[in-house]
């Protein structure tokens, strides 16, 4: 009996020592709690508070922000002639006599001082070709067929030999006033020769300035259509030229970056 009294108070006593504990864990989490939220409302009182030193503490004004360069991808410095995108038969062009030939009056000033510039430095160049009628450019792309004929070539593989060289009449950059067939010493004829010489060297490295591009450069035909013409330029204005050389790009990549797509 004695034993079974002495048996309960433990028992007792061990219930106790458990209520005490968790009573202890519980002012544990209380506290843990009281701290933790305490610590949040003080971070987020920090983060609502500006440093005093800003711009606008100071009495300066913000500068107004600058917005990125857009580029007008719809301006005539960048129309895109070849042989998926024709000229409309109404696409008109102010023309303008240069030499032997005529271009886009906006393009006379800059390509007369690109011209003058390199002749500065005792480089000669001088353009064979600028605009290019519809009927002018057929007779020239029937020409290169009947040239491919001539080498024993079937009537269809000339044609798709002469189309990596002349665009069907409408396909032409020629067409816009905004391209031009270069020629210096040493080059006398439209082929590869012309990169050999000091002239292509001297464009390669200041046509840009003067909003020209090489306009369909080696290893880009994927894109162009257009096999290498070292001896071709076209005017894309100066921030597209510096671009456009800078990212070593041709028209047709430099547009697609402009769209975003892939
Ligand atoms: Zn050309």
């Amino acid at each position: 009996m004695l034993s079974h009294i002495q048996s309960l108070k433990e028992q007792e006593l061990e219930t106790k020592k458990q209520k005490q504990k968790n009573m202890r864990l519980a002012r544990l989490l209380m506290v843990a709690t009281l701290v933790g939220l305490s610590l949040f409302s003080l971070l987020t009182i920090i983060s609502t508070i500006e440093p005093k030193d800003t711009a606008e503490a100071k009495g300066i004004v913000p500068k107004e922000i600058v917005p990125q360069k857009t580029v007008e991808k719809d301006s005539w410095e960048l129309i895109l002639v070849n042989s998926q995108h024709v000229l409309s038969m109404d696409f008109t062009v102010d023309l303008i006599k240069f030499g032997n030939t005529r271009v886009d009056c906006r393009i006379s000033e800059p390509l007369r001082k690109m011209i003058d510039a390199a002749k500065d430095e005792g480089i000669n160049i001088s353009v064979c070709s600028g605009y290019r009628s519809v009927s002018e450019q057929n007779a020239l792309y029937n020409a290169k067929c009947l040239f491919y004929v001539s080498q024993g070539y079937s009537e269809e593989a000339s044609k798709i030999l002469a189309s990596q060289y002349i665009q069907k009449g409408g396909a032409s950059e020629h067409h816009t006033g905004l391209a031009v067939d270069l020629l210096t010493d040493g080059a006398a004829d439209l082929d590869e020769s012309f990169a050999e010489t000091p002239a292509y060297a001297w464009l390669k490295e200041n046509a840009a300035k003067y909003g020209f591009i090489e306009r369909y450069p080696k290893g880009k035909d994927q894109f162009t259509g257009i096999l290498w013409e070292p001896w071709h330029y076209r005017y894309v204005g100066e921030s597209n030229a510096e671009e456009i050389v800078s990212k070593n790009l041709c028209l047709e990549e430099y547009l697609q970056d402009i769209d975003g797509e892939p």
